[in-house]
C-alpha cells in the first residue's frame, strides 16, 4: 500500500504538469472510484473547466484546490497509482485531460483508491478532515507526542498506523521507524520516554526522507510506479520491513515478525527490547 513518500513523489509529477492549468476533460468510468461522490458522471461535470491552483498532501491524500471552495481529492488505496501521458493501461479508471494536452490517468486494479470532488462542507465531513498531523511536513514536536500518548495503551506500531494521530505512516515506514529508534514494535505508548519519543521523531522524519529521496518503495509487486514508470529504488534500503529472518543489519540477529492487529511487524528482538511485564 503507497504510504506517505509514495504518494509525495506522486504529488511532484502531478504538480509539475496540473498546476495552474484546466482540466478540459475528464471520465471516471468505475462506480467504486467514484464512491464518494453521487456518480461517475458527477465529478466529470465538476472537474470540467476547472483550473488546478496546487496539488498538495495530507497523508496519504492527495488533494488539489480547483478554486470556488472545489476540492479534487485522490487517495490510492491498496494498489492505485497515477501515470502521465502514458498508454492507457487495463484498470484505467479515471482519467483527465489538460489544456495543455497532457492526460493524467489513474490506474487502479484493486479499486481501493478514489477520486473525489468535494466543497467546503464535504470535506469536512470527509475522512480529511479527521487527519492528524503530516508525518513529514507538520510533525508534532516531541512534547505534543509525549501527550497524545498519555494513558494510550495500545501498541506504538499501531498508534503509529492511527491516521487521526499522524498521518501518512503505514506499515513498511512505521516498521523502519521503530527499529531505527530501537523501539519494540509492542511497546504501550504511554510507556515511551521522552528521550524515546525524541528518537523516534528523528527516526520518522530519517526514513521518510531517506525513501522520499530515492523515489518510494515499490514492493515485487510493482504495485506503485512512479508516474512516469519508473519503479522506486527504497526496497533495497528497508531495514526491518519484509526481512523477516534476515540479519539486522545493526547486530545481526535474525529480524523477527509478529502480527499487531492484523499488521505483520518486523523487528530485531535484540536491538528492540520487549515490553517488561
Ligand atoms: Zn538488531
Amino acid at each position: 500500500m503507497p504510504e506517505l513518500p509514495e504518494v509525495e513523489i506522486t504529488r511532484r509529477h502531478l504538480a509539475e504538469v496540473m498546476e495552474g492549468h484546466l482540466i478540459v476533460e475528464a471520465h471516471v468510468n468505475h462506480v467504486r472510484t467514484a464512491r464518494h461522490n453521487g456518480s461517475p458522471g458527477e465529478i466529470e461535470a465538476r472537474l470540467e473547466g476547472r483550473r488546478v491552483e496546487r496539488v498538495e498532501r495530507i497523508g496519504k491524500f492527495i488533494n488539489a484546490p480547483l478554486g470556488d471552495s472545489q476540492i479534487l481529492v485522490a487517495h490510492l488505496g491498496m494498489s492505485g497509482r497515477f501515470a502521465i501521458n502514458d498508454e492507457i493501461a487495463p484498470h484505467t479508471h479515471f482519467s483527465a485531460r489538460l489544456d495543455t494536452g497532457d492526460m493524467v490517468l489513474f490506474v487502479d486494479p484493486r479499486t481501493f483508491g478514489f477520486i473525489a470532488v468535494y466543497d467546503e462542507d464535504t470535506v469536512a465531513a470527509s475522512g480529511l478532515s479527521r487527519l492528524g498531523r503530516d508525518a513529514w511536513i507538520d510533525p508534532p514536536d516531541s512534547a505534543e507526542l509525549s501527550l497524545a500518548l498519555v494513558r494510550r495503551t495500545a501498541p506504538i506500531k499501531a498508534l503509529l498506523l492511527d491516521q487521526g494521530l499522524i498521518a501518512g505512516l503505514g506499515n513498511i515506514y512505521a516498521d523502519e521507524a521503530l527499529h531505527k529508534a530501537r523501539i519494540h514494535p509492542l511497546r504501550p505508548g504511554a510507556s515511551l520516554t521522552p528521550a524515546e519519543i525524541r528518537k523516534l521523531l528523528a527516526a520518522m522524519a530519517n526514513v521518510l526522507e531517506l525513501a522520499i529521496d530515492n523515489g518510494g518503495t515499490s514492493l515485487d509487486d510493482l504495485a506503485y510506479l512512479l508516474p512516469d514508470g519508473r519503479a522506486g529504488e527504497n526496497l533495497e534500503r528497508l531495514k526491518a520491513y519484509g526481512r523477516t529472518d534476515l540479519p539486522c543489519l545493526n547486530c545481526g540477529t535474525p529480524i523477527q515478525r509478529l502480527v499487531i492487529r492484523a499488521r505483520s511487524s518486523h523487528f530485531c528482538p535484540t536491538c528492540q527490547e520487549p515490553p517488561r511485564g
